[in-house]
């Protein structure tokens, strides 16, 4: 810009200087000639004037007086100040103020003379070897009637005028600089104040470039440079507002792919991992810093992932798998490579869409699973009525006491097949979550009182001491049909698994967190065979009986805990269970006192 500024300056100052400078040289010639000419005037008057009061200077002249003329120049010479010559209508001169005539030259040839001759009166400026500078020159013709008879010629040195020319020239050019200086100076602010809005609009244009989009140009002007400050500010307001838009937009699609479930990953055209959210680093097992800017075949990539992306790559198809992850857990992971294509199969890159569908498959194994169990769970006890039914057709009836003992089989057998199925409809029924729960304020001590009650005639056949030992004061909510279930599920195993005489323990109490009571833990305890560490994990999953034999003799389905475990969890509460081969098992639950 300064640059600009320098060019309009130096412009402004040539233009100046040039018109001045002409102006002044105008004037100097002008003034020069209008000197010259007035000069001139005035001798060719003085001529007149000289010839005039001449006395008879036309005989004078024919005789050639040159005594006559010569004193006559001398005494012109003083009163006009200029030189006087008298030449003859030859050329001859024969008188003059400042030389002896007979040393002088004919000046016929002489311009003045000769013009003179032609026109009357003759004018000549030039140098005179004589007097050593210019000298102006006027001639006139004497005349008797129409013949010339001489002429009279005057001439002045220009010393005097050519000295004031020179000054004037001198002041012009003294002038010429000072007005070359103001202008320069008019000139520098003039192109000062004409750069300074375009310096401005240029410095918020670089701030514009610089992404500062607040920046904006504050002019007073209403000309076109206002007009292009103007349009800038409204460039600016567009600018600001799309990449507010812009920024928002990404912001927007940020949280989207931050916050879905599914792992999204991007790969550009340069098979570049350019975009990977939260979901896919999860997955993965890795930042997405790692590896966002490196090729997706990079160290860290699953093979079985970079054999599809590779695949998707090739055939620029879509492509859906499913891989198995084995870091950093064991994952089953449905891919989907899409391509993306700009217009004419342009290759832009692939998104890789990636679902966690461990749990989904984990939970279709359970269900098989459970199918295969409850069929074979089943077919137990109908193989066992089928057959002794058999047996009994096949004549077996006909002995009343076998009869009577296969009948009691069969009879039992229906029974445990019974409560299977009701305990298998009660566990889908409890993990559906069908039933909604009842709660109510139930008061512990005398609920534990009376479901102990209700176990005794068990316990007592294997001669079981019931105990409990809860504090009259407690009370917790609860669906106490569903808190009997748990229960009697709990003091049955606890009778079930105990060797007679033993014993069965109910213990109830507070937990208190910070001072406020929080949680009641109850714990049921037995004395019997308690057991081993490795089944412990597993004693809660269904159909697992960690004794199948003596599970089925005690009537057992291994569906009890199952149960008791997601009653438990209804009741947002945890059950966990401590066990000591030979020694006996407690089974701890710890459940809120307030539902939310
Ligand atoms: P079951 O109907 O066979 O009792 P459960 O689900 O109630 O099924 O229990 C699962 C298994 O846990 C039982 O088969 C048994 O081996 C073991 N078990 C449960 N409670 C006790 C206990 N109090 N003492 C010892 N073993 C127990």
């Amino acid at each position: 810009m300064n640059k600009f500024r320098t060019r309009l300056a130096v412009l402004f100052i040539v233009l100046i200087g040039c018109s001045v400078l002409c102006a002044g040289l105008f004037v100097a010639v002008m003034l020069e000639r209008s000197h010259l000419a007035a000069l001139q005037e005035s001798m060719k008057r003085e001529i007149q004037i000289i010839l005039a009061t001449v006395p008879d200077s036309v005989n004078q002249f024919k005789s050639r007086n040159g005594a006559f003329f010569a004193e006559q120049a001398v005494y012109l010479k003083q009163s006009a100040g200029a030189r006087v010559t008298y030449i003859a209508a030859d050329g001859t001169v024969f008188g003059d103020s400042d030389l002896d005539p007979r040393g002088m030259d004919n000046h016929a040839d002489r311009q003045e003379v000769r013009e003179a001759m032609e026109s009357g009166t003759g004018y000549s400026k030039r140098h005179s070897d004589s007097t050593g500078g210019n000298m102006l020159y006027v001639a006139m013709a004497v005349r008797d009637g129409s013949d010339v008879v001489g002429y009279l010629r005057l001439s002045m040195g220009l010393g005097e005028i050519e000295k004031t020319i020179r000054h004037l020239w001198l002041g012009l050019l003294g002038g010429l600089l000072v007005v070359f200086c103001i202008a320069g100076l008019i000139s520098f602010r003039v192109a000062h104040q004409l750069t300074r809005p375009i310096d401005k609009i240029t410095r918020v244009a670089r701030q514009i470039t610089k992404m500062n989009y607040k920046s904006r140009v504050y002019l007073r002007n209403r000309d076109e440079i206002g007009q292009l400050g103007q349009a800038i500010n409204t460039m600016a307001d567009s600018l600001q507002q799309q990449m507010h838009r812009i920024l928002e937009n990404e912001s927007r699609l940020s949280g989207v792919l931050d916050n879905m479930v599914s792992g999204v990953v991007m790969i550009d055209g340069d098979e570049r991992i350019v975009l990977m959210n939260r979901s896919a680093e999860d997955i993965l097992g890795y930042d997405s810093a790692d590896s966002i800017g490196k090729r997706y075949d990079g160290a860290k990539q699953p093979y079985e992932l970079i054999q599809l992306i590779k695949h998707c790559i090739e055939s620029g198809e879509r492509i859906r798998d499913e891989i198995n992850l084995y870091f950093p857990d064991e994952r089953i992971v449905e891919v989907n490579l899409v391509p993306m294509k700009a217009v004419e199969d342009e290759w832009l890159g692939l998104v890789i869409v990636l679902h966690d569908i461990t749990a989904i498959r984990r939970l279709e194994k359970m269900r098989s699973e459970f199918v295969a169990n409850v069929s074979h769970e089943l077919k137990t006890p109908v193989a066992a009525v089928k057959g002794f039914a058999e047996t009994l057709l096949a004549g077996a009836m006909n002995d009343p006491e076998i009869a009577k003992s296969f009948l009691q089989i069969i009879y039992d057998e229906s029974e445990r097949l019974n409560r299977l199925i009701g305990d298998i409809l009660e566990l889908s029924k409890v993990e559906s979550k069908r039933v909604p729960l009842q709660f109510s304020p139930v008061h512990l001590s005398s609920f534990v009182g009376k479901t102990l009650d209700m176990m005794r005639s068990a316990a007592s056949k294997k001669e079981i001491g019931l105990e409990m030992q809860v504090d009259p004061e407690l009370y917790i909510e609860a669906d106490e049909d569903r808190l009997r279930q748990i229960f009697i599920n709990l003091l049955s195993n606890g009778i079930n698994y105990t060797p007679e005489g033993g014993k069965v323990k109910v213990q109830v109490e507070e937990v208190a967190v910070e001072g406020e009571i929080e949680k009641i833990r109850i714990a049921i305890s037995d004395t019997g065979i308690g057991i081993p560490k490795k089944d412990l994990p597993r004693i809660f999953e269904r159909f697992y009986r960690v004794d199948k034999a003596r599970s089925r003799s005690s009537g057992g389905t291994g569906l009890g805990l199952s149960i008791v475990k997601h009653l438990v969890e209804l009741h947002k509460g945890t059950i966990r269970v401590e066990s000591d081969i030979g020694l006996g098992s407690t089974f701890i639950l710890e459940l809120p006192v307030i539902q939310s």
